[in-house]
């Protein structure tokens, strides 16, 4: 079975848009391009304008035209932003000739205005060797003052539906987002439990640390997440926490996310399955010439799997796996890994964080250059990276409470069991 541990199909309703292009980091004027289009496909006037901009047959660089016809300070914007002035003629660089950059943007951009089965539809097709993605929800509102147009209860409602139609059904189990500024978080999290989804997931960079919070809200947040945690633990639920020092961070909370932080975590619930998601930074993990932060946090995150058995990684957005020498670079950095501990090679999962990389280039080839990279380093090695590593942590392992609530869900929905879990026992 092979398991894409960290992906997304959130669509525009899910997220506010602004708030989380701001906090991560995305130039101006191509975070207004993001909202342009997003907005332009639910505006009746613009559509009527460009004959259905959204429909498949409007190419990216029409409907990019389209936008900055009647946009022109965008297009100043976007020139003076993301063109380096040294290019000649830059102030009339035709569009085709603009960088891959923008193009990468109105792609998503555009993928964020489909539906949600639309979405499911496109990750299903650019991984068909997948057999099970668990997407991850986001929870970000209270954080950056900007809710999203969809409340996150009804998301969760509609994720439910979502993996219940009869061409999703098995192959997706999402993780519900929690957020200890919600008095409900955990009924929020208990609910989507006991209804398909898989496991939970946190984002401290958006501004808390695993625990030992300060500030007005601290006790508050620390209680939160001791009472999160105790159910995880209890009733074997696995978390995905974000782990690099950037990504959706406010006020620079990114630190929030150090792998140390998670220590006293584990201290008290040893056996809580937990999944600091992209290693703590793979570029940080290559090292020099790739990367030169100082104290990175690979090494902290390799202590606590030496430590703590449930503590996992995934490898999801390293999109420098596209280049032969960083794919190679960061092989022999595994090996060595595995060679002074072979229980890590049991703990690093295959994720993609795929439609978040389509910020990137050569995203439909990310498992392929993982695959060709990977295989023949570790030959015994790639099914438990593709995916026997994530079933231990899904914890789709025969008799365990995991596969016990989705035998249940299955039966009390009348949907017919995937081969993948007929063949696991609940008992
Ligand atoms: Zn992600």
């Amino acid at each position: 079975m092979q398991i894409d541990v960290h992906a997304h199909v959130f669509n525009a309703d899910d997220l506010p848009i602004r708030g989380f292009l701001r906090h991560r980091g995305v130039p101006e004027a191509l975070a207004e391009l993001v909202e342009e289009i997003i907005q332009s496909s639910t505006d009746p006037g613009f559509r009527a304008g460009l004959a259905a901009p959204m429909a498949a047959t409007v190419s990216d660089a029409e409907l990019l035209e389209a936008i900055l016809a009647r946009r022109p300070d965008l297009r100043a914007a976007l020139r003076g932003q993301l063109l380096p002035p040294t290019v000649p003629g830059v102030q009339t660089l035709a569009l085709i000739e603009w960088p891959a950059l923008v193009y990468r943007f109105v792609s998503w951009a555009r993928l964020l205005t489909k539906s949600h089965v639309e979405i499911a539809a496109r990750l299903m097709s650019t991984y068909s060797k997948i057999d099970l993605f668990p997407p991850l929800m986001m929870d970000i509102g209270d954080w950056v003052g900007e809710q999203p147009p969809t409340s996150v209860p009804d998301q969760i409602a509609g994720m439910g539906q979502l993996i219940a139609r009869p061409e999703i059904a098995g192959r997706m189990h999402p993780f519900v987002a929690f957020d200890p500024l919600r008095n409900d978080g955990l009924a929020l999290v208990r609910g989507a439990i006991s209804s398909g989804f898989i496991g939970v997931k946190l984002y401290p960079p958006l501004g808390y640390r695993p625990i030992g919070n300060a500030g007005p809200n601290g006790a508050t947040i620390d209680q939160r997440l001791e009472d999160l945690y105790a159910f995880c633990e209890a009733e074997d639920v696995p978390i995905v926490a974000h782990c690099t020092r950037h990504g959706a961070e406010v006020d620079h909370h990114g630190i929030f996310a150090d792998p140390d932080h998670w220590r006293p975590v584990l201290e008290r619930h040893r056996s809580l399955r937990l999944d600091l998601a992209h290693f703590g930074s793979m570029e940080e993990l290559l090292g020099p010439p790739y990367d030169d932060t100082p104290d990175p946090w690979p090494p902290k995150i390799v202590a606590l799997m030496g430590d703590f058995s449930n503590v996992y990684v995934d490898v999801s957005y390293f999109d420098e796996i596209a280049d032969r020498d960083a794919a190679a670079a960061c092989m022999q950095k595994l090996a060595t890994l595995y060679a002074s501990n072979p229980a890590i090679a049991r703990r690093v999962m295959y994720g993609s964080d795929w439609h978040m990389i389509m910020w990137a280039p050569a995203v439909d080839d990310y498992y392929r250059n993982f695959v060709a990279a990977y295989g023949p380093q570790f030959p015994s090695g790639l099914a438990d990276f593709l995916g026997g590593n994530a079933e231990r942590f899904l914890g789709l392992i025969a008799g365990a409470k995991a596969v016990q609530r989705l035998h249940v869900y299955y039966e009390r929905n009348n949907f017919t069991k995937p081969a993948w879990l007929a063949g696991l026992s609940p008992a």
